[in-house]
C-alpha cells in the first residue's frame, strides 16, 4: 500500500526547522532517520501533511567529547556512528553497546539515538543507559533553548515533554566520576532484530567496596523507561555484596508495572527483570572496581 501524500521539507538550520514546525502545527512532524516515523505512516497510524527532515542541518550529526564535561550526541548522529565511535567505546562503553543492540545494521545506518528517545517507546534501547548516566536533552523551540534531564523527558508511551514547535538538538551525557561502572542488558525474542521485551541499564559508583551512587533503569516494564528509586536506595552507602545486589534486584522488579503484550507476559517480565538486574549490577560493579 503506498504511503499517504505528504510534503517533504529539508531546512538547513534549526531556526528554519522550528519555524516550519510552528507553521505546520499538528500536521507537521520532524524526521531524523525515519525508521519509526515512516513505518507509522506506511501503517497509516499517522497522517502528517508535512515532514520536516533534520538531515540537511549542518553539524547536527556531530558527536563531541570533552573529558571534563562530557559527551554530546547530535540529533542526526546515527546509531551506527554512536556504536562505533572510538571515544564513546572508550569512555561510555555501555552507550555504544546500547546503540549496537538497537535493531539491525540497516536500521542503525539510518536511525538515530535522539530519534530513538523522541519516539518515546517504553522499550527504547538507548533510554535506560542514558538515564542511568544522568543524560540531559538539549531542546530548541519558538521560545529559545532549554535542557532537561532525560529522566523527566518521557511522559507516556509515544509521549514526551516536548512543547509545540520544539526539537531536540542533542543529548548530553556528563563524564562519569572515577569508580563508575555501567551495564546494559536487553532481552528479546529475536535478538537485536526486534524491540526489547525488557531492557536494563545500571550504573554504580564505588569507593572501595562501598557504593556511593547507583541508578537502575528498566525499559519495557512500565509506560516509560523507569528508574527504580527504592532499589537504588538499597545500594547507596552499602558494601556491594552479592546479597545486597540480589535484594535490590528483587525490589527493582517489584517497582515495575509490566503488561502482557506480543513481546512477553507480565509474569515473565517480573521474573527476568530480577535476573538481569542482578547480572547488570554485577557487571557494573566489576567495571567500577576496575575504574577506581
Ligand atoms: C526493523 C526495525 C527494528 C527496530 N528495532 C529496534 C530495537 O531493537 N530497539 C529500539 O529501541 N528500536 C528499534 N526500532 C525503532 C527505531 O529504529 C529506533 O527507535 C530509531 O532509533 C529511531 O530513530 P530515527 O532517527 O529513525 O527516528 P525517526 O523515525 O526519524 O523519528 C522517531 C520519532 O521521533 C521524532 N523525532 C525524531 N527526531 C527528533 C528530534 N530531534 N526532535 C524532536 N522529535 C524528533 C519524530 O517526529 C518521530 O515521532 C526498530 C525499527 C525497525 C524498523
Amino acid at each position: 500500500m503506498p504511503a499517504p501524500h505528504f510534503d517533504y521539507l529539508a531546512p538547513t538550520t534549526i531556526d528554519e526547522a522550528v519555524a516550519a514546525l510552528v507553521k505546520g502545527g499538528k500536521d507537521a512532524r520532524v524526521m531524523a532517520g525515519g525508521t519509526d516515523l515512516m513505518v507509522k505512516i506506511r501503517h497509516r497510524a499517522l497522517f502528517p501533511k508535512q515532514i520536516i527532515s533534520l538531515k540537511k542541518i549542518d553539524g547536527l550529526d556531530a558527536i563531541t567529547f570533552d573529558e571534563k564535561s562530557g559527551l554530546t550526541i547530535g540529533a542526526t548522529a546515527l546509531l551506527a556512528d554512536v556504536a562505533s565511535d572510538p571515544m564513546i567505546r572508550e569512555h561510555y562503553p555501555t552507550v555504544a553497546e546500547a546503540a549496537e543492540s538497537t535493531a539491525n545494521v540497516q536500521v542503525r545506518n539510518m536511525g538515530t539515538v535522539v530519534g530513538n528517545l523522541c519516539n518515546a517507546s517504553p522499550s527504547a534501547d538507548n533510554a535506560p543507559t542514558l538515564i542511568a548516566l544522568g543524560a540531559t536533552v538539549n531542546i530548541t523551540g519558538p521560545s529559545g533553548t532549554r535542557s532537561m534531564p532525560l529522566d523527566e523527558f518521557f511522559s507516556g508511551p509515544g509521549m514526551t515533554a516536548l512543547k509545540d514547535g520544539e526539537i531536540v538538538t542533542s543529548v548530553f551525557v556528563p563524564t562519569p566520576p572515577a569508580g563508575t561502572g555501567t551495564a546494559y542488558i536487553s532481552v528479546s525474542q529475536r535478538g537485536q532484530l526486534d524491540c526489547s521485551a525488557i531492557g536494563l541499564g545500571a550504573k554504580v559508583t564505588m569507593d572501595g567496596n562501598r557504593c556511593t551512587d547507583a541508578r537502575i533503569v528498566v525499559g519495557a516494564c512500565a509506560p516509560v523507561p523507569l528508574r527504580t528509586k527504592d532499589a537504588e536506595k538499597m545500594l547507596i552507602g552499602q558494601e556491594l555484596t552479592d546479597d545486597v545486589i540480589r535484594n535490590a534486584a528483587q525490589k527493582a522488579s517489584e517497582e515495575t508495572s509490566p503488561i502482557d503484550d506480543v513481546r512477553a507476559t507480565a509474569a515473565y517480565r517480573y521474573k527476568v527483570t530480577t535476573v538481569i538486574t542482578i547480572r547488570a549490577l554485577t557487571d557494573a560493579r566489576k567495571m567500577a572496581q576496575r575504574k577506581q
